[in-house]
């Protein structure tokens, strides 16, 4: 039997405002967070199949091994101290404990993609009350890595938040004919979650490559999982945001675009249960 105790690689962990997911149930946006940022992304390229999504901004936690995790020596101070990777439970709890300021709504697992290191996180759960972490958790996920029954049974009483990727097409996430199966694990997730009590909203970046029909298919499928008290899932809909010029003249999307997607959207959902989500802390540099 194997009792080593799971060890986590992280890429950063910090204290800021939540920027994205817009006015929709299930959203932190606007809320303090701690932003516990995992390591290793399962649709990152050096996997088969895929190539990693195009806009992704957090290239450097794609790699699960990274050597060195940079870690916010105080909240707000925006000063970085590096820490050995892995890092043990304890570690890890230390560090939270260090970055609480009294206006904390929650703590952010976010990645890369959190999951890929589904058996640290179940791990850490199961410690949370021992090291008096009584914060409401809140998982950004790319939804396409599935826990077992008893797995969600663990996330589900500590995460009360959950932001699940719905991939476009043009994200070049998947080989453009297996992308639909990409889209399906997410809408599995996402139903699972709801399930499970864990209020999920879907939030999916739209581009200038953007197509009505793929936003008509995922509305559809949306519109078809129940929800929470059958009040059904919401949809922040986010432009993506580019930093390099040649990509942004490429994919940045139109005004009419956006207007045409929301239109759409709401062909299947309620308007309470569409939103626009935008990434409210590059706008206003913060971490
Ligand atoms: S799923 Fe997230 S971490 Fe992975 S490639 Fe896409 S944007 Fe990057």
């Amino acid at each position: 039997m194997n009792t080593e105790i799971p060890k986590s690689y992280l890429t950063e962990v910090f204290s800021s405002l939540q920027g994205e997911g817009g006015c929709i149930e299930g959203s932190c946006f606007g809320k303090r967070q701690i932003f516990i940022r995992f390591s290793g992304c399962n649709l990152s390229k050096d996997l088969d199949r895929t190539s990693s999504c195009f806009w992704c901004d957090s290239l450097e936690a794609q790699s699960f091994k990274n050597p060195i995790a940079k870690i916010e020596e105080k909240p707000g101070l925006r000063r970085f101290i590096n820490v050995k990777n892995p890092l043990t439970p304890p570690e890890l709890a230390d560090i939270i404990n260090n970055l609480i300021t009294k206006d904390l709504h929650s703590i952010s697992f976010t990645g890369g993609e959190p999951l890929y290191q589904i058996d640290f996180i179940v791990f850490f759960l199961g410690l949370l009350e021992e090291y008096q972490i009584r914060y409401p958790l809140y998982l950004e996920t790319n939804g396409t890595i599935i826990p077992t029954q008893e797995q969600f049974y663990l996330i589900a009483k500590y995460f009360k938040f959950c932001c699940c990727d719905i991939k476009d097409r043009s994200s070049n996430v998947a080989k453009k004919d297996n992308w639909n199966e990409i889209v399906n694990l997410e809408l599995e997730f996402i139903e699972k979650c709801t399930k499970h009590y864990i209020n999920t909203f879907a939030k999916i970046i739209v581009t200038s490559e953007t197509k009505i029909d793929d936003i008509v298919w995922i509305s559809k499928k949306l519109a078809e999982i129940k929800g929470i008290n059958r009040k059904g899932v919401g949809l922040a809909i986010q432009p993506v945001y580019l930093y390099n010029e040649s990509l942004k003249n490429k994919y940045a999307i139109s005004a009419d675009h956006l207007n045409q997607i929301f239109y759409t959207v709401a062909d299947y959902l309620s308007p309470t249960n569409i939103s626009l989500s935008i990434q409210a802390h590059k706008y206003l540099d913060l971490l």
